[in-house]
């Protein structure tokens, strides 16, 4: 690959949401992403405040189901990753599936953990530059493995 030529990053941010931790679902959730190929960078098991809510998700500010949102995500324990492989961003899209439940694909986390468009199970990052800021908004660098 050409020097100047940008290198696809290979982590991923993602978080295990109220909804699915609250139903006991977050050890298959993980078997399914570590049996994926997902190397863990980091993880931890803790929940969010409405404020760390509301700032994590600040580019949905203006979109009406922004208030649902920071309540849902704020509701209960959550398990926070960083994920590790080729393609990492892609590939942990494809393997969660469309944020609507009802549109992913069969085999996907959230078509197989998911019960609403709201309350969609899983979190993944949507870009490689989004992956770092979502990262550092949760762990320190001591805590990357
Ligand atoms: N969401 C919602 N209603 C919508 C769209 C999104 O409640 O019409 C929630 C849902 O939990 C989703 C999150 O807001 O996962 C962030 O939305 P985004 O469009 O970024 O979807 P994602 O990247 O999570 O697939
Ligand atoms: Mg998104």
């Amino acid at each position: 690959m050409p020097a100047k030529q940008k290198r696809m990053s290979n982590r991923t941010f993602t978080m295990i949401k109220p909804d699915a931790f609250a139903n006991g679902h977050s050890g298959a959730i993980l078997d399914i992403i570590i049996k994926a190929g997902f190397r863990l960078v980091a993880l931890k098991m803790t929940s969010l405040s409405e404020a760390k809510a509301g700032e994590f998700y600040a580019v949905h500010r203006a979109r009406p189901f922004y208030g649902e949102l920071v309540e849902f995500m704020s509701r209960g324990p959550i398990i926070a990753a960083i994920l590790e492989k080729d393609n990492a961003v892609a590939d942990f899209r494809k393997l969660i599936g469309a944020t609507d439940p009802a549109k992913a694909d069969p085999g996907t986390i959230r078509k197989l953990f998911a019960a609403s468009l709201g309350e969609n199970a899983i979190h993944g990052s949507d870009s490689d530059e989004n992956a770092l800021i979502e990262g550092d908004f949760f762990f320190s660098g001591l805590e990357k493995v």
